[in-house]
């Protein structure tokens, strides 16, 4: 669809998408309806602003498909299985997602379409993208770390800035709604269960995320530690020639990257690669402001993010020097301080068991404060993994009796602190007893393993309150 001039467009869903997706498309001559289950005031201004460009406004009912419509570019987030997209399905109307439509937009205008490094997965989506673009940096090219990270694909695309080429994070949601992006290459990074509502079934959450690599032209990058991500590259239908590259945290063989020694090497893009290594960094470049020692989770990304980077012709000093310039986003596994020998450690961004369990596997004696909404998963495996890295356990938030109930059953020894309060005194009381609970070269880990909402407005304020109260164990 390169003809926009009066297309009926609806776009479904006001907010971060929707309304920038609104403008554009009311630019390039379409005729646009957005339409949205709210109707509230924060709705009704950013109506007003759009009706003043334009673009018509049903607020209130995004569920009946407007007269007329030939596509709908919707929010990511809008479940599959709504009315207006069974709607749709019958009267035969494309839906594209925020991403679909970027890629469609690409390179209008006289710009040059910069080709798209992507990335998804359960878990390590952000931090592997900023990666990725530290090391592109490094090698002298302009580029962005853009999608799922807070910065829109179509400004990327349409704004006044020329790239060579793009890290971007796709989420499944994303992925779901982009059936024609085409990447230069692809990487998923672990595939967990989650958003399991969303999707309908694992199967189609993997199916989801699987698409990330169809059509990829040089590389399709797997977890060797995680099969179901291997499995998606088999399923992919690529371009001829395109390669199934691994990362692994040990050996790597033929045609992967890995470790040898503290050292990550590259055995996929180097001549001869059966008898050939080449060094890219050591895992001390691996950048962690204060950090005593780089997480093995993390290690996995850099891997993922150098395959990516050397799949795009990028040499090995640059994947060292972007290493060593990247700094995590905060509450990733953030070191907070050092209080009488206890390290205090934030990852808040662990809202998921998954999450958890790799942050969990990064420290030796851990004081571990975990709870909030637990959004129907089960703590066992994460438990038992866990029990004998445990000094102590302090629980907070909606569903702590769930992760009691499982450390009871799998960790009977560790002592445990079971806070009955969701005020917002409730984090300085749950460091305060992790102080208690600690000795000297323990971490006391901020990693919930849960959503934040019941206490927390998100992870950031939740990782904010902690670093707070660490301070105040200082003074
Ligand atoms: P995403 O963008 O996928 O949510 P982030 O990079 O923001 O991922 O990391 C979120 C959390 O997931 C981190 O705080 C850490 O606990 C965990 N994590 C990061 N990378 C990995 C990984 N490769 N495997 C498992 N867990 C990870």
């Amino acid at each position: 669809m390169t003809d926009w001039q009066g297309k009926h467009v609806t776009v479904a869903g006001l907010g971060v998408s929707g309304v920038p997706a609104a403008k554009v498309l009311s630019g390039l001559g379409a005729k646009v309806t957005v339409v949205d289950d709210g109707d509230d005031e924060r709705a009704r201004t950013q109506a007003e602003e759009l009706e003043a460009l334009g673009v018509a406004v049903r607020l209130g009912d995004g569920d009946t498909l407007p007269d007329g419509t030939e596509l709908i570019v919707t929010a990511p987030g809008w479940r599959p299985d709504k009315p207006l997209f069974l709607a749709a399905g019958r009267a035969g109307v494309p839906v594209w997602g925020d991403v679909e439509l970027a890629w469609r937009l690409r390179g209008r205008g006289g710009r040059q379409a910069a080709p798209w490094l992507a990335v998804t997965g359960t878990n390590g989506k952000t931090t592997t993208v900023r990666m990725l673009a530290s090391i592109l940096e490094a090698a002298g090219l302009r580029t962005a770390a853009v999608g799922n990270i807070g910065v829109s694909l179509l400004d990327a695309v349409l704004g006044g800035e020329q790239y060579d080429v793009l890290a971007v994070e796709l989420s499944s949601y994303q992925l779901h709604w982009a059936p024609s992006v085409r990447a230069h290459s692809a990487a998923v990074l672990n595939l967990a269960p989650d958003h399991l509502d969303w999707h309908g079934s694992m199967e189609a959450y993997a199916a989801d995320k699987g698409r990330i690599y169809e059509g990829n032209r040089v590389a399709c990058v797997y977890n060797a530690a995680d099969k179901a991500t291997e499995d998606l590259v088999r399923e992919a239908d690529v371009v001829e020639g395109c390669r199934a590259i691994g990362f692994t945290l040990g050996t790597p063989a033929p045609s992967q990257l890995g470790v040898v020694d503290d050292i990550l090497v590259d055995r996929a893009f180097v001549e001869n690669r059966h008898r050939n290594a080449q060094e890219l960094a050591e895992i001390s470049d691996i950048g962690a402001a204060g950090a005593r020692s780089v997480a093995p989770h993390n290690i996995a990304n850099a891997l993922a993010a150098a395959a990516l980077a050397r799949a795009y012709g990028v040499p090995a000093a640059a994947v060292r020097d972007g290493l060593r310039v990247f700094t995590p986003d905060a509450h990733r596994i953030a070191h907070v301080a050092d209080v009488d020998g206890v390290a205090y450690v934030d990852d808040s961004k662990a809202t998921n068991t998954h999450a958890a369990q790799a942050s969990l596997a990064s420290y030796e004696s851990i004081v571990w404060i975990a709870g909030g909404l637990a959004k129907g998963a089960t703590f066992d495996e994460l438990v038992a993994q866990a029990a004998k890295r445990l000094r102590g356990a302090v629980l907070i938030g909606a569903d702590r009796a769930l992760i009691r109930d499982a450390l009871a059953r799998h960790a009977p020894e560790v002592p445990v602190v079971d806070l009955d309060r969701t005020d917002t005194g409730a984090m300085l009381q749950a460091v305060q007893e992790a102080r208690r609970l600690a000795r000297p070269g323990d971490t006391v880990l901020l990693a919930p393993a849960c959503a934040s909402m019941d206490m927390f407005a998100n992870y950031i304020k939740r990782g904010e309150a902690f670093a707070r109260a660490v301070s105040e164990l200082g003074a």
